[in-house]
């Protein structure tokens, strides 16, 4: 059957998603159903409810009610390829609840080195106790990808761009040589959200996306998601159950009301970081600009060909490693909140340098001036982009006069 949704464009796919009838009733959004008790007509009816494990369905506040169910419902139709997505109380359970869904004591997990911390630290903490061996890899070596491999390699988890130094990969040929090894490919695609990467249609089997970020948009709550093909979607529904996974209606009621805006807050978000970017490339004191959507950037050229979108999330590198210049640039900003998480409507500015995370790709990369490794990632909001470059400029000044 061909749905509704498959002949529409993204943006309208994100006004009408998950608004059914019978879960709006005569208003326009979904209302919150606060319930952990589902009740039944009679016994047949609450026989017949147990047997039908999907959303949809009343049983129990655990397996979700209509609000939760409109939610995930959006995200599916937002993910070709994707038959249902798992809601999860952040994104890091959303890693947790997907890994945890696909792999078995004595399998291998492939990390990509430049995933998230907390994905790292899970890997090498939670996962090694249970018995799963993981390894990275650097995103960048097509070509000594497949010699990553071992018989008992039973997943890749894929960040594109990478946390914190946005290096764009391929990971149409990546995910590729996993579904050659039979490894599942998991993504973290909360940078690009499905507006800007189609995962599931670029080879990946499990696309993972923190909601915190873009779809609640406001700062204001903590989400996660998984959405796969009918197979994995399964497994991830009963990994979740098993595990106790659940999310509160008042958050999916914030979430699907910040997933309508969602269309327009990247592409003004892109459109300002781009300006941005832009007029940090040509500063004296700013070594790399780290920006995939910025023309002549690092992995510029691949994310022409597998994106569609962008939004405010890109990083900067200072020349030379003056620790308390960086620190008086950002200390500086006024417009720009110090903190974590991002994607908000709010702009924020955050201090990284990724060399003692990584393990398999040196920080600062081949190539640069050993003196040029200390970054400030930005997350751009929803304010005048001249507004915030006045006050990067401000910054910028106090950094020089020391
Ligand atoms: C923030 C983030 C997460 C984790 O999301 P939470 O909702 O904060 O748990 C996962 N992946 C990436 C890339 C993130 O930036």
């Amino acid at each position: 059957m061909t749905k509704k949704s498959d002949t529409h464009g993204s943006n309208t796919r994100l006004v009408t998603g998950g608004r059914r009838r019978e879960w709006t009733g005569p208003v326009v959004n979904p209302p919150v159903w606060r319930a952990s008790t589902h009740l039944y007509e009679d016994i047949a009816a609450k026989d017949e409810g147990g047997k039908h494990n999907e959303d949809g369905r009343f049983f129990y506040g655990r397996r979700g009610a209509p609000t939760q169910w409109a939610l995930a419902e959006a995200l599916t139709e937002l993910e070709p390829g994707a038959h249902g997505t798992v809601l999860y109380p952040s994104g890091v359970a959303a890693i947790a609840g997907a890994l945890l869904a696909v792999l078995k004591p004595g399998d291998v997990l492939l990390v990509t080195d430049n995933a998230y911390e907390p994905s790292r630290v899970m890997a090498n903490g939670l996962l090694k106790r249970m018995g799963v061996d993981c390894r990275f890899f650097d995103p960048l070596d097509v070509d000594g990808f497949a010699d990553r491999f071992c018989d008992k390699t039973k997943a890749v988890l894929f960040e594109n761009p990478g946390s914190l130094t946005m290096e764009v990969c391929d990971i149409p040929a990546l995910a590729a040589i996993a579904r050659e090894r039979s490894a599942v490919s998991l993504i973290d695609n909360t940078w690009a959200s499905p507006l800007g990467f189609h995962a599931l249609d670029h080879g990946c089997d499990i696309a993972i996306m923190s909601l915190t970020k873009h779809v609640g948009g406001h700062s204001d709550l903590m989400m996660g998601s998984a959405s796969a093909g009918e197979r994995w979607y399964r497994r991830l529904r009963q990994t979740a159950q098993a595990l106790g996974q659940v999310v509160s209606p008042d958050d999916a009621a914030l979430a699907a009301r910040g997933l309508r805006t969602m269309g327009l807050r990247l592409e003004r978000s892109t459109a300002t970081a781009l300006e941005i970017a832009r007029w940090l490339e040509h500063r004296e004191d700013v070594a790399h600009v780290l920006c995939p959507f910025l023309p002549g950037a690092p992995g510029y050229e691949l994310w022409q060909r597998d994106f569609s979108g962008g939004c405010g999330l890109f990083s900067f590198v200072l020349k030379g490693s003056d620790e308390a210049a960086r620190t008086r640039l950002i200390d500086t900003l006024d417009l720009f909140g110090i903190g974590f998480s991002w994607g908000g409507f709010e702009s924020l500015a955050l201090p990284f340098d990724p060399a003692s995370i990584r393990s398999e790709t040196p920080w600062p990369p081949e190539g640069w001036q050993s003196g040029d490794r200390l970054g400030i990632r930005l997350s751009i909001g929803l304010e005048d982009a001249s507004d915030l470059i006045a006050d990067l400029a401000r910054g910028f000044a106090a950094m020089e006069q020391g």
